[in-house]
């Protein structure tokens, strides 16, 4: 169980996981539909038409996953979320042929199942569709197309968006891609926001979502093409106050009122034996008082950096980490400090060089990921 996930299965190497709040929109699925007729008869039917249409959304990330996996990359796990499915591969493929494949191996999965349910059926119009009760085989054909289509939006995050940045990255650099990309995504947003307004205010939630998705997609990618290929001593903080680890926190506190800094490197004998935060120091104060030790406060399972580590790895690390500096250490030897806020000022700083528009900030990144989400919740 990692978080509020619990693992349900494995399905080709890998594991399948179910958030926790799924089972809520099981429940409320369960009781709209027996409220209808009030019959527990119905109220089965329609939570097994939601796992049958759950076992399609997995399908649809397997689609992702195993199209992923030809061109060597691994996925490190397919989760259910209420709004639908996620998985989340490894990295996402460099070259936008691979990428374009990857994106679209979902939705056709849609469209195979949609066609085999086809064949086998005399579907009933999704006019004169019962969605409770109503023909079994003929909802899941419908869930099919609508998967397909819905998930072919060009906008992030749905696959329809990286489908198109991939495109488009066939013709021009990967940035400026997901750019056009991002900004059509946001455009498809204002307008499902608007028709959502007068109609359904489900398109709403989706129009917020789409529009997160988008923007996350393009400040993460920008990272990335300013941080590729820079090394950490570029970036990294030079000018900094250390700690010793007998210093009192009344030292500390003084510190950060006379400077910038958040957080202290804490230093014994030349070596880093800890970091103290302004979250450690805080609580440190409040709990222990201004005249306990840093020692008592500070962190000392703390991850630290070589100079010369590539910028790109480096910040994924920091962000994983959870603490919001890195020490960089040559040789044993403290010589700078990491943190997210310098990252973002450099950024910042490239952009305005360079006479581009601000980028947002760094520490909004996306998870790489696919996903797919059902359409609305039928009624
Ligand atoms: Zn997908």
């Amino acid at each position: 169980m990692t978080g509020w996930s619990w693992k349900i299965g494995r399905v080709a190497g890998i594991d399948v996981y179910m958030h926790g709040t799924f089972l809520i929109l099981l429940a409320w699925v369960g009781m709209s539909h027996y409220l209808q007729r009030h019959r527990l008869a119905d109220a089965g039917a329609g939570i097994v038409f939601i796992l049958a249409l759950f076992a399609i959304v997995v399908l649809h990330e397997l689609g992702h996953a195993l199209t992923a996996r030809r061109f060597g990359i691994r996925t490190r796990d397919i989760t259910l979320l209420p709004i639908g499915g996620v998985a989340r591969l490894e990295r996402m493929p460099d070259d936008p042929k691979q990428e374009l494949l990857v994106a679209l191996a979902g939705p056709a999965v849609n469209v195979v199942l949609a066609a085999l349910l086809f064949g086998v059926v005399t579907p009933t119009t999704w006019h004169d569709m019962q969605w409770v009760g109503g023909d079994f085989l003929s909802k899941l054909m419908w869930v099919n197309v609508s998967l397909a289509v819905f998930n072919l939006i060009p906008a992030f995050p749905m696959d329809g968006g990286r489908a198109l940045r991939a495109i488009l990255a066939m013709r021009m650099d990967y940035v400026r891609a997901t750019q056009i990309a991002a900004h059509i995504g946001q455009g498809v947003a204002l307008l499902f926001g608007l028709v959502g307004l007068f109609s359904n205010p489900f398109l709403v939630f989706i129009a917020l979502f789409v529009w997160m998705g988008a923007a996350a997609e393009a400040s993460m990618t920008q990272m990335k093409s300013v941080l590729g290929g820079l090394p950490v001593s570029r970036v990294m903080i030079t000018h900094f106050e250390t700690l010793t680890a007998t210093d009192t926190l009344q030292r500390a506190l003084a510190h950060v009122l006379a400077g910038f800094q958040h957080d202290f490197p804490v230093v014994e004998a030349g070596r880093v034996v800890g970091v103290l935060t302004r979250a450690d120091l805080m609580k440190g104060v409040t709990q222990k008082g201004a005249d306990a030790p840093v020692a008592a406060a500070m962190t000392s399972h703390f991850d630290s950096v070589e100079p010369s580590e590539m910028l790109e790895g480096a910040v994924q690390r920091l962000q994983a980490s959870g603490c919001p500096a890195m020490p960089v250490v040559r040789d044993g030897v403290l010589v700078g400090v990491l943190t997210m806020e310098n990252v973002g000022e450099f950024l910042t700083i490239q952009s305005a060089l360079r006479g581009g528009e601000a980028p947002r900030r760094a520490s909004t990144a996306a998870t790489t990921g696919t996903r797919s989400m059902p359409s609305p919740p039928p009624r």
